[in-house]
């Protein structure tokens, strides 16, 4: 299944993407509408799945939200999962974590505040007063359907909803001034989302293209097959002493082609488009906008 959070007329709602490419609302209480498809994941948590309404609505005539606009608690985040990004990383000057070597021996986590989740089509905000080395990562975000605690590998997937896209949008100069990342990673706007979010089975985690392209121009093309710690391995990890709720977030790294790793450096600018696409799950764009203008033009 393929969900969506929208507005339409004023109003939130969360809809199933049908095959003709239309929306079927789900029948939810209005309270749990800014929820997004976190009401989704909680009903069918629970075992009550949310009736859909019995109509249907034109995909252009609803704005598109992020699928998960107020995570309840910081999104986990994984450092230097893929092979090739972990070496362009660890080149880079910036990594704090550069000791480890190249290619960590677990997984390096870290976290970004749930304010900073914006929307497709949302500018990322550049403040050049805050950082001058604002840069994207194209990644695959995994929600968390059933919680728990010390899930082991081979079990790991039961406890997946689904997935979506994230931009895990990072101001590289305050990554390495602060040594950890949290500051870096949580500026407001810097984790576009969505705009669907699939659920587990629409999804091969072995074979899932992620690309990145900036204005048009393909800066990231890799494979899910070249994580260097999968999605069960992350699971396993996280839940070994930390329970996992529903809803949690979990996005699972990036690959090579980071600004960062071209000499020199290709940062974004104002009025750059940034565009991901992750296989099976679909496209998000965001245009970077610098932070007084974004606030003249609102
Ligand atoms: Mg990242």
């Amino acid at each position: 299944m393929r969900l969506i959070h929208y507005e339409r007329a004023g109003a939130l709602g969360v809809g199933l993407l049908d095959a003709e490419g239309r929306v079927r609302p789900y029948s939810l209480d209005p309270a749990l509408a800014g929820e997004g498809v976190m009401a989704v994941v909680q009903a069918h948590v629970a075992g009550r799945p949310l009736p859909l309404a019995d109509v249907s609505l034109p995909l252009d005539s609803v704005g598109l939200r992020a699928p998960f606009p107020r995570p309840r608690r910081n999104i986990f985040c994984v450092g230097k999962n893929y092979h090739e990004h972990a070496r362009e990383f660890a080149r880079s000057g910036f990594d704090s974590s550069a000791p480890q070597g190249d290619v960590p021996k677990a997984p390096i986590v870290f976290s970004k505040v749930p304010e900073c989740v914006t929307g497709p089509g949302a500018p990322i905000l550049l403040d050049p007063a805050i950082s001058s080395a604002i840069d994207y990562e194209a990644e695959l975000l995994v929600v968390i359907g059933k919680g728990g605690r010390g899930i082991p590998k081979a079990r790991a997937l039961e406890h997946v909803w689904g997935y979506s896209i994230v931009n895990d949008v990072t101001a590289r100069d305050l990554q390495g001034k602060h040594s950890q990342w949290l500051i870096g990673k949580s500026q407001d706007s810097f984790c576009p989302m969505g705009p669907v979010a699939v659920t587990a089975e629409e999804l091969d985690l072995t074979d899932t293209e992620v690309r990145c392209w900036v204005n048009g121009e393909l800066r990231q093309n890799a494979n899910t097959r070249d994580l260097i710690f999968d999605v069960p391995t992350l699971i396993e990890t996280l839940s070994a002493g930390i329970t996992l709720l529903p809803g949690d977030l979990i996005a699972t790294g990036t690959p090579a082609g980071v600004g960062i790793g071209f000499k020199p450096p290709k940062y974004l600018a104002a009025g750059d488009r940034v565009t991901i696409e992750i296989g099976g799950i679909g496209v998000l764009e965001n245009r970077v906008v610098r932070r007084g203008q974004a606030e003249q033009a609102a």
